[in-house]
């Protein structure tokens, strides 16, 4: 009966939403049910039908009464129903310290969200300086989802949204789309709830009119840009950073033929990729080249980098947020100096 009855909550425990896993609905069930036998036991001993479990068998006695000499052989049984009992408060007292801790961490949360400022940080730097492979990075590390307006606006493209169709030629040939698509996308953008503790910009603002945009909108909230990283590499090292890149479409992770090739890569006979080999080492899935990741357009992409974009770095350097960063070195050492100049410590000096 005692083991049955545990395997009957088991199963209704099991079909609940209640626990997670099956192990956890057993405890549970044993538990309850172990404080529910123990409370039956105490209160309705005379009549109680002990079948299937010698130890609650009785002991010959007919008794109706609840007086000690009726029981005596039941001591043992009298033990496990016991031990059960305090399994069971202890349970109960280990749920009760969860839910306070959880209601601590609440408290902690509702705290910052409504007081501390949120973490706004900016990766700055020409195509191909590694905004794109540290970023990841930093959102696995603080927990920061990373804005990238590229992404955003190839996304629109892909869906033919109206958007895409404002955004389609000018992202083919190189050159920038208008500030007002931008400031758009990126003003909705961080209002999302994953905003919430801060954000990467990733390729945005890149122009005058963009970074007042966006200290215009920060200002509603009391908030400015906290953090900019300032990837520096020399010019000959991007060219072939950007024509070697693939990309893995759902996160964004960036792979290269030469210093971070794929797991999956083959070579044909002239030293190439064969692309249906180029996968993503983490899903298995197809890598893909941007369509302006080639020679042409990334004259005409440094070109707007150093005329509109690179000035941007002189409107911020004297809020003392830029921490250059040497990118053109291996990315595990770009990796450390990010990480680096993100501590506290750093931001002293
Ligand atoms: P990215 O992926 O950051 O290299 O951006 C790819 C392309 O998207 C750029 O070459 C521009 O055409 C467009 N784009 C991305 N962000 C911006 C921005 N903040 N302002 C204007 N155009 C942008």
């Amino acid at each position: 009966m005692w083991r049955r009855g545990v395997q009957n909550f088991s199963r209704r425990l099991a079909g609940t939403n209640d626990s997670t896993t099956s192990a956890r609905n057993t405890a549970t069930a044993l538990a309850a049910f172990s404080a529910a036998s123990a409370t039956a036991w105490y209160t309705a001993k005379p009549s109680a039908q002990c079948d299937g479990f010698p130890a609650l068998r009785r002991t010959g006695s007919t008794a109706r009464t609840p007086d000690a000499a009726a029981f005596q052989g039941d001591a043992a049984a009298e033990a496990a129903m016991m031990s059960c009992a305090s399994l069971a408060v202890a349970y109960q007292q280990a749920k009760a310290e969860v839910a306070t801790v959880k209601a601590e961490l609440q408290f902690v949360q509702d705290k910052y969200d409504y007081f501390w400022p949120r973490k706004i940080m900016m990766l700055f730097g020409a195509p191909g300086a590694g905004k794109g492979t540290q970023g990841p990075n930093i959102t696995n590390t603080l927990g920061l989802p990373q804005l990238s307006t590229g992404d955003m606006l190839r996304d629109a493209v892909a869906a033919g949204t109206p958007t895409g169709v404002r955004a389609k030629e000018a992202m083919e040939s190189g050159s920038l789309v208008t500030d007002d698509i931008v400031i758009g996308i990126i003003s909705d953008r961080i209002k999302e709830a994953d905003c919430g503790a801060g954000f990467i910009l990733d390729g945005f603002p890149r122009t005058i009119e963009q970074a007042e945009a966006l200290d215009k909108l920060l200002l509603q909230t009391g908030e400015r840009v906290n953090l900019i990283l300032a990837f520096d590499v020399p010019e000959e090292v991007l060219e072939e950073r950007v024509c070697g890149r693939w990309m893995h479409k759902g996160s964004g992770r960036s792979y290269h033929v030469k210093f971070a090739p794929p797991r999956s890569m083959e070579l044909d006979r002239n030293g190439q990729p064969i692309p249906l080999t180029m996968k993503d080492d983490e899903t298995g899935e197809a890598l893909y080249q941007r369509s302006d990741d080639t020679k042409e357009a990334l004259k005409k992409r440094m070109a707007a980098y150093h005329k509109q974009t690179e000035p941007l770095l002189e409107h911020y350097r004297p809020k003392g947020i830029v921490k250059d960063i040497d990118g053109g070195q291996p990315i595990e050492k770009v990796t450390r100096a990010v990480m680096n100049s993100m501590s506290k410590q750093a931001m002293k000096h």
